[in-house]
This record gives C-alpha cells, sequence and structure tokens, in this order.
C-alpha cells in the first residue's frame, strides 16, 4: 500500500494554479488541499490515522465525505456528499488506489449526491435502503418547520431547491448493514432519528467516530458555524430518536467525533454531545 506521503502529495498534484481560484484559496485552513478549481472544487485533508476528509458545497464547503484507506488496497468512501463532488470523489477514489464500496451514513440528497457517479458498489443500513433507492429519499421532512427567513435569506422557499440541486437521484443499494458490521475496519454502529437508517463508522483502537449528522456543528437556517446540536427538527424523522442517538455516541466517549458537515468535535467530546442533548 502506498504511503500516506504518496497519496498526499498525489492528491496536491491534482490541484489547479492558484492563481485561476484565488478566492478558495486563500481560505483553505493548513493541511488542506484544493482539488479543482471554481465553485465546485473540494478540499482534501488528513483527519486521523489512515482517514482523509473531502470537503465540498459552495460556499463553504460543509458537506464533508470521507476516504478511509484498507489493508487491502483502495478505499471504503463514507457519505457521498453532494452532485457536484461526483468527479472529484471519483478522481480522489482512483488516487488512493479505487473506490472499493461507498457507504452511505444516510440517505438524505447531501449525503447520497455523488453516490450514483462514484464507479463502485453502494452500502447502507437496512433501514435506509428504501430511501436510497426512493426518488424522494427524505419524505418525511417538514419544512413547514423552517423559518421563511433568516439572515441568509428566504430559507422555507430555498430548501427544495437546494435539495434539488444537492441530489444525484436514486441510487440501487448492493448491501445492506446493520449495526456491528465491520467496515473498513470500523464498527457500524445505528444513529438512528436524523434518519431511520442513519450509521456512524466507529474505531475502538483511538476512539474516532465518523457519524454522519448525528450532531451538526452549523445552523442549516443561516450556515453559520457554531456549538454542537441536534440536527434541525425540520428535518428529522424522529427528532427524540435524534436525541437519543445523540446520547448514545456521547456515551461512547469519543475521542474525535466527525459529522456529515462542518468541524470535527474533540476536547470533551462527552460532554459536548450531552449539553447539545439537553439543550438543543
Ligand atoms: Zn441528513
Ligand atoms: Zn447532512
Amino acid at each position: 500500500m502506498r504511503s500516506a506521503a504518496t497519496k498526499s502529495a498525489a492528491v496536491r498534484g491534482t490541484g489547479p494554479s492558484m492563481a485561476l481560484y484565488i478566492h478558495a484559496v486563500s481560505d483553505l485552513k493548513p493541511g488542506q488541499q484544493l482539488v479543482g478549481r471554481g465553485p465546485t472544487a473540494v478540499t482534501m485533508e488528513r483527519a486521523a490515522d489512515g482517514v482523509w476528509v473531502m470537503r465540498g458545497g459552495f460556499p463553504h464547503r460543509t458537506m464533508n465525505v470521507y476516504f478511509v484507506a484498507e489493508n487491502g488496497g483502495g478505499v471504503t468512501v463514507f457519505d457521498a456528499g453532494i452532485r457536484t463532488m461526483t468527479k472529484h470523489v471519483r478522481e480522489v477514489g482512483r488516487i488512493m488506489g479505487g473506490i472499493n464500496r461507498v457507504v452511505l451514513g444516510h440517505g438524505h440528497a447531501d449525503h447520497r449526491g455523488a453516490a450514483p457517479g462514484a464507479g463502485a458498489p453502494v452500502w447502507c443500513h437496512e433501514a435506509e435502503r428504501e430511501y436510497a433507492e426512493a426518488d424522494d429519499p427524505q419524505p418525511y421532512f417538514d419544512l413547514s418547520k423552517l423559518p421563511s427567513w433568516s439572515k441568509a435569506g428566504p430559507v422555507r422557499l430555498a430548501y427544495p431547491y437546494l435539495l434539488k440541486g444537492w441530489d444525484g437521484g436514486p441510487v440501487r443499494i448492493e448491501r445492506t448493514l446493520k449495526e456491528g458490521d465491520s467496515v473498513a475496519g470500523f464498527e457500524v454502529i445505528h444513529f438512528p432519528g436524523h434518519a431511520p437508517g442513519q450509521i456512524g463508522l466507529w474505531r475502538a483502537r483511538d476512539r474516532l467516530g465518523l457519524v454522519s449528522d448525528t450532531f451538526y456543528t452549523l445552523d442549516p437556517t443561516t450556515g453559520e458555524f457554531g456549538h454542537p446540536r441536534v440536527a434541525h427538527v425540520a428535518f428529522n424523522h424522529d427528532h427524540e430518536q435524534a436525541r437519543a442517538s445523540m446520547r448514545k455516541l456521547a456515551a461512547m466517549d469519543p475521542e474525535t467525533a466527525w459529522a456529515g458537515h462542518a468541524e470535527p468535535l474533540t476536547g470533551d467530546v462527552r460532554g459536548q454531545l450531552e449539553t447539545a442533548a439537553a439543550t438543543t
């Protein structure tokens, strides 16, 4: 297997000249490399031992797709972001030795977006299959629970268009998973509530969780980053169950937890999640 450094250099090699997209380049964080150019550019960075995160989406690149290197070569991709990330997912997957499979954290439009075009078999939890394979992967969303307006604009009106634009469409599920299954050196954990079949991947040796939308660190009505919180009630299949899943994750006492959007939780992750479950 190629070393992390080799992979990293290979990813760097696909980046554009900085002059072509100064705006995106200027907001790169240390350790991030730009892949592509223009509004669909993504960044790649190391998230943990053997795990890289691709961040995409316009304008703040808040959609996270994880690439987990496998001992036998190639990667498992966890969560599939939005449709415009497809070519980057394919290309980075190719550079990293090939995508063995895409595992959906859940089937929402902004998590299955690149899955149909990834060129690899797609897996998800058994309770999520019907949604991932449907035209509408989130029929229980209740957008009337969103504010009509936020400082970002008319969010309630905008969301149907955002979801449609993010979505890659129905994806055929080749295999289903359940809690306790093992994938790419991680254990599958069921975190229902935000979606019926939402799952996370858990690695006990460094207490690392890749947990999809089990928590949010941004406000989906404004796009602003902030404290951890349960997903917005408008977007949850069962809000109380989503809260319970957040407590379930807290009880696992993660060292680091990376979600489907924005920044990871570090430090007192358990405490932050318990506070979020009790107050948000
Ligand atoms: Zn979601
Ligand atoms: Zn999401």
